[in-house]
This record gives structure tokens, sequence and C-alpha cells, in this order.
């Protein structure tokens, strides 16, 4: 099914479109199979979890992390990942930059925008994101390249369409105003129920898990 399912997703999105296989629980053997059919991009949620795939899968696949990071596993996180898609603090960032020149390393980081400005949610709001990139500019080891948002939960794919394209505009506001400064090249937004909506809105990666490895 996973192999069929891929071929499926892949088939249907455009140029330019990036595929995350979202992986948060889901064994070696099922992301293998992932790899077979085409995949070179996982996104992991937590530290412990990616760690042990890391050790098994590591080269075969590029890495992102798509869940909140807590500063005491940034050490960790930096030697894994490709990309971190989910700076929400100013804090965080400074941690990142400092482990990533210990290790020498050049990070890609996302800011995650909280983009229905959700309480209980992580994320920079909106509204606060043009500020924050100027924060972020002065560590010299994150390469800022785009935005990220998860949007609300929302039973209906056409509810949660307002809020990508808010984050979308956010996007293109800072893409015109570092255009010399930044490769601000990467929206991530979309999951199983709604990448087609958030590809619609302008989204270059999709972050897939239920469609792909099936559900539980
Ligand atoms: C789990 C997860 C996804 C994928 O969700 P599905 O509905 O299973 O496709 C995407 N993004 C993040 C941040 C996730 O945690």
């Amino acid at each position: 099914m996973i192999k069929e399912n891929i071929e499926k997703i892949l088939k249907e999105l455009p140029p330019g479109v990036e595929l995350v296989a979202a992986a948060k629980g889901r064994s070696v053997g099922q992301i293998e199979e992932a790899i077979e059919a085409g995949i070179t991009l996982i996104g992991e949620n937590y530290i412990k979890e990616a760690e042990a795939k890391f050790i098994l899968l590591g080269s075969k696949l590029k890495w992102h992390l798509i869940g909140h990071l807590q500063k005491n596993k940034v050490k960790t996180a930096v030697k894994i990942f490709d990309m971190i898609e989910t700076l929400d603090s100013i804090e965080l960032g400074e941690a990142l930059d400092l482990e990533c020149k210990k290790i020498n390393k050049i990070m890609p980081v996302l800011i995650e925008v909280n983009s229905a400005s959700e309480p209980q949610k992580y994320g920079v709001l909106p509204e606060n994101v043009e500020g924050f990139v100027r924060e972020i500019l002065r560590f010299d080891n994150l390469k800022l390249m785009g935005l990220m948002t998860m949007g609300p939960k929302v039973s209906a794919e056409g509810k949660v369409r307002p809020f990508f394209k808010k984050t979308k505009e956010v996007f293109d506001k800072i893409k015109n105003a570092y255009e010399d400064r930044l490769s601000w090249d990467y929206l991530s937004m979309g999951m199983s129920d709604t990448y087609k909506a958030a590809i619609a809105e302008g989204a270059n990666i999709v972050r897939v898990g239920t469609a792909i490895f099936g559900r539980g």
C-alpha cells in the first residue's frame, strides 16, 4: 500500500513541490518501503525517535525536523537534521546557532508560523514574523529559507485555506523585503487532508503521513 500511495501522490504533485514523508510512529521497515517508492525527504517530530531511525537510515534520506524542538535536544538535533522547519523562538535560534558553530554546520531553517493565532500552539504570530526574521539574521550558522505552518485543526479542507493564504502573504512580504539577503525559497504547508489546498495557496513543501503510511 505504501508504494501505491506514494506513486499516486508523486504523480499529482506539480513540479517544484517537495514531498516530506511525515514518519512519526512509523517503523524503519515502513520507511524503507517509502524510500523504495521514491521518498527522499523524511519528517520527524521527536528527537529520540529520529535518532534511533537515523542510525539505521541516515544517509538514505534528507531529514526535516517538523515537531517542536526543546533547547535541551538541540545538540542532538543539529547532528541529525538537514532542515529545522520549526524555529519558533529567538532563544531556540541562539541555541541552534551555537551548536551548529561547534560542528561547523550551516543549518537551513524555516520559521514556524502560528497562522491561526491559537494560544496553545507553537509558532511565531503572523504579525511578528518580520521582526523575528530581523533578529534571526544575526545568527551566522542559520540559513533562513522560509516559513512553515500547521494551520488550525479543522474538519473541512476549505476552512484551513485562509490560514495558508495568510502565511503565503507573510512569505511574499519577507521575500520582497529581503530578496538580496536571503535564499527565501520554501513554504511548508499542508498535510494528508490539506496538501492540495496548500499547494493551490503556494506551498512547495508538503508534509504527508497518513496518506502515505495509512492510519495508526
Ligand atoms: C504528523 C504531521 C504531519 C502529517 O500529518 P498527516 O495528517 O498524517 O498527513 C504533518 N506535519 C506535522 C508537523 C506533523 O506532526
